[in-house]
């Protein structure tokens, strides 16, 4: 096996690339429109192990990585080509690219009004708590990515819209908020990619984590993409046996440790860095839970999901959860109607064994919650859709069964309707914007 060092490209650097300067001068330009709006990073492992440049553009990680034309609408990439072709200055293009990005919703589900802990009477920075027994945790220094996707929810961090930058710098905070509320089981580390730290920082927070004494903590979790951009975390970095030593201990103190890996293609299961990457992490007896949005371009077959949940059932990995694309950056381009979501979701199900249906799905992030779409039926002669909560911020509303208006064209909440008559769903009322701690 190759133990390549990793190389980032930007745009600033991708004509390094062989396969790119043989795009047509046309194609280069609109990837650079598009990447001074949204961020575009990727990296060697990507460039000459995923992609299949014979099926480029096509090709789904090409998709998945780099800049694509339809990400921008029209109007929006005639404006920046248009500051680009006349060679304005910096910061002319920054300020067409910063109004356009605030075009965008650039802070879907209420992140940041809402989900913000308090400890003693003060706002935690890089800490959100917004479903009872999770609480999610930002470190600073894990707030990038070893690629990044083109559909990010979280692009707007790696623009530079500081408002939006969640990160934590300390643990102590974090500890004492657990410590305050005995009804969390779990920490969930995100970013970005947490596992872009280095082990020695990851180190730190674990450590004060594990000798704080939290009996009610049982699990740790990391939310990761390392697996799919850059297996070799896991492999050959200068410090992979202190970080798999650094999971072994989590195993060994008595916590679960659980990584949420992203994945979304079965081409990034495919490599022979990624299959011993996995084994690595099981071997230090962590498990491995697999999560994608479901994408336009890049993984909207069914067949594609369920070769994608057989081979992670084949790798011991457990599939987890289907999401509906967000409502934030480019998600005109990536965005599915829901009802072809069900689809897919459900002719992919239909495919694969017992094992991989513990996956999830569609499942919608809203600002109420983690929306399941269960189906459509018919009932006294209307057609509906029918959907509950797997998690919301009040918890009775969970495993609640509740109808919207079939719609075919509706690609996220905002799009429905409650069905029967109804003014508004059972949970908008006055209390649907309050966690479940002001209630
Ligand atoms: C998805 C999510 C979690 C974790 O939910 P699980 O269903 O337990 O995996 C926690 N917090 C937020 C804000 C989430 O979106
Ligand atoms: S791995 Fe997650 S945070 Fe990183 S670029 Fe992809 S979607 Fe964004």
């Amino acid at each position: 096996m190759s133990h390549p060092t990793y190389k980032a490209y930007s745009l600033s650097n991708m004509k390094e690339i062989p396969q790119i300067r043989q795009f047509t001068d046309e194609q280069k330009f609109e990837m650079e429109v598009v990447g001074h709006v949204f961020p575009f990073k990727t990296n060697n492992y990507v460039v000459d192990q995923l992609i299949n440049w014979e099926d480029v553009p096509n090709d789904p990680i090409f998709q998945l990585t780099f800049p694509q034309k339809g990400m921008l609408k029209n109007h929006h990439f005639e404006r920046m080509s248009k500051v680009l072709r006349a060679q304005h200055t910096r910061s002319d293009i920054q300020k067409v690219a910063n109004t356009t990005r605030w075009n965008l919703n650039p802070h879907p589900a209420g992140q940041t009004e809402y989900n913000r802990p308090m400890l003693n009477g003060v706002q935690l920075d890089g800490l959100q708590h917004k479903y009872r027994k999770t609480v999610l945790a930002f470190p600073s220094k894990g707030q990038t990515c070893h690629a990044y996707c083109t559909f990010c929810f979280r692009w707007p961090q790696f623009v530079g819209i500081n408002e939006l930058k969640f990160a934590m710098q300390e643990t102590k905070p974090l500890i004492e908020y657990i410590r305050q509320h005995p009804e969390i089981s779990d920490v969930l580390f995100t970013g970005g990619d947490p596992l872009i730290m280095n082990a020695s920082s990851l180190a730190v927070y674990v450590n004060e984590l594990l000798e704080a004494n939290l009996p009610h903590l049982k699990t740790i979790r990391l939310g990761t993409k390392s697996l799919s951009f850059w297996p070799y975390r896991f492999l050959t970095d200068p410090d992979t046996r202190e970080l798999l030593d650094l999971f072994k201990k989590i195993v060994k103190s008595g916590k679960h440790l659980a990584l949420m890996a992203h994945f979304n293609h079965p081409r990034e299961l495919q490599t022979e860095a990624v299959q011993e990457a996995i084994r690595r992490i099981q071997e230090t007896g962590a498990l491995i839970r697999t999560q994608s949005p479901l994408l336009n371009y890049i993984n909207n077959r069914a067949e594609v999901w369920a070769e994608m949940w057989t081979e992670q059932v084949r790798l011991g990995c457990i599939p987890y959860y289907m999401f509906v694309v967000r409502d934030t950056g480019a998600q005109h381009h990536f965005g599915i109607p829901l009802i072809e979501a069900l689809s897919i979701f459900k002719m992919a199900y239909q495919q694969v064994s017992g094992l991989a249906r513990t996956v999830r799905g569609p499942s919608m992030s809203t600002t109420p919650g983690k929306i399941h779409l269960l189906g459509v039926q018919e009932i006294k002669g209307e057609k509906v859709f029918v959907m509950q909560f797997i998690q919301a911020r009040n918890p009775t509303w969970t495993m609640h069964p509740f109808f919207a208006q079939y719609n075919d064209k509706a690609n996220w909440l905002d799009g429905l309707s409650p069905a029967f008559g109804a003014k508004h769903f059972f949970f908008e009322d006055s209390s649907s914007k309050k966690s479940w701690d002001d209630l």
